[in-house]
């Protein structure tokens, strides 16, 4: 073949693709790649989050790095490394420790990738765009509520004893839940009508490193024996469903959970079917229910803003200080769910199937 016809058919060929490209209509393929890093599947919901975030985005187009940490620290920094040398354009990223991403996230910004806070606040960093989450503060607040309402304090009842544990202090939110909490449970701790049995009060008294129901269980055996062989405990505020679990194995290894001694009220968040289960065995009583296909909702539609030049939802400005700046964030409602609102709430949104609770 001469040298010159393969020149005019290579000069073809390059015609042809140009025309390609210039009459076709953006192709789903030309949509960049989102690095999601999410931090462990040892708890479902992070697991629906993750599926729930590669089924939006892909409906729109995208292509998805999906990641999990299994609440390794290191892990995830390499996994987002690794999403930014391979060229992902946006990260959505929900931090095991919101502080220990500085580094990363520079690298990301001198690469032109925006940065979703998802769920949890990075903190330490200029570099987070945007902050898709639920109202962090009001979980406290339904989670307080329950057991203020549960136990009849308004009415006047009282006193009870109370157990407090609150979540990993590495995760910004865990601040969050239990400041919402205490800013109805103090009141009446004040009173006197609630007292705090081990009179552990404070984030750096009762928190629980990486949310693991085991470290929850172990603490709360502790305080049974030490503060608990001659009263009962009447409410245990749990910020985690996991941690719940823990709460109440640790209970009816000591006779909770019988007619001449019922469990205190115990909380719970993430609507997980394990507690679920609890609430109708009549264990556990409450969980808050963070609907996750509204998180990965609201982060598809901050990312399509954020590449597309539009304006991200946001609904809070002033609340997500990560110590840099203040990280705009739209914020999702919680809802706290029973016994008895259960079925509509879970069931009647579709978000689980009854089948799962059988
Ligand atoms: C989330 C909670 C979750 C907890 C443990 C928090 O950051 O907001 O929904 O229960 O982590 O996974």
């Amino acid at each position: 073949m001469s040298s010159s016809f393969t020149t005019t058919l290579a000069g073809m060929a390059v015609g042809v693709l140009a025309l390609t490209a210039a009459a076709a209509p953006a192709l789903a393929q030309d949509k960049p790649t989102v690095g999601i890093a999410m931090p462990t599947k040892s708890s479902a919901r992070w697991i629906d989050d993750g599926n729930n975030m590669v089924k939006q985005f892909q409906a729109k187009g995208y292509k998805t790095d999906l990641q999990y940490a299994e609440d390794d620290i290191p892990n995830q920094l390499a996994q987002i490394e690794t999403m930014v040398a391979k060229n992902s354009k946006v990260l959505v990223i929900a931090a095991i420790d919101g502080t220990t991403l500085t580094d990363v996230l520079q690298q990301a910004k001198d690469r032109g990738v925006k940065v979703i806070a998802y769920d949890r606040l990075i903190r330490g960093s200029e570099n987070v765009d945007y902050y898709a989450t639920f109202d962090n503060f009001q979980v406290g607040v339904l989670q307080g509520s329950y057991i203020v309402d549960a136990l009849g304090l308004k009415d006047g009842k009282g006193p009870f004893t109370i157990e407090l544990f609150g979540g990993s202090p590495d995760d910004n939110n865990a601040y969050f839940f239990y400041n919402g909490a205490m800013s109805v449970l103090q009141p009446h701790i004040d009173s006197g009508k609630l007292k705090v049995g081990s009179g552990q009060v404070g984030m750096d008294k009762v928190s629980t490193l990486r949310w693991d129901g085991a470290t929850a269980q172990a603490r709360m055996d502790n305080l049974l024996s030490a503060f608990y062989g001659n009263r009962r405990v009447d409410a245990v505020l749990s910020p985690y469903d996991g941690i719940s679990i823990g709460i109440i194995s640790s209970l009816k290894g000591v006779g909770y959970g019988s007619p001449s001694q019922p469990m205190p009220v115990v909380t719970g968040q993430d609507a997980e079917v394990p507690s679920i289960k609890s609430i109708l065995a009549g264990e556990q009583r409450a969980t808050v229910f963070k609907d996750t296909r509204e998180l990965a909702r609201v982060t598809v539609e901050m990312v399509d803003a954020v590449l597309g030049g539009g304006t991200p939802p946001v609904n809070d400005t002033k609340t997500y200080d990560n110590g840099k700046k203040v990280v705009p964030a739209y914020l999702l409602k919680p809802v706290s769910v029973d016994a008895s609102n259960w079925k509509s709430t879970l069931v009647g949104s579709g978000y689980y199937t009854e089948a799962q609770f059988k």
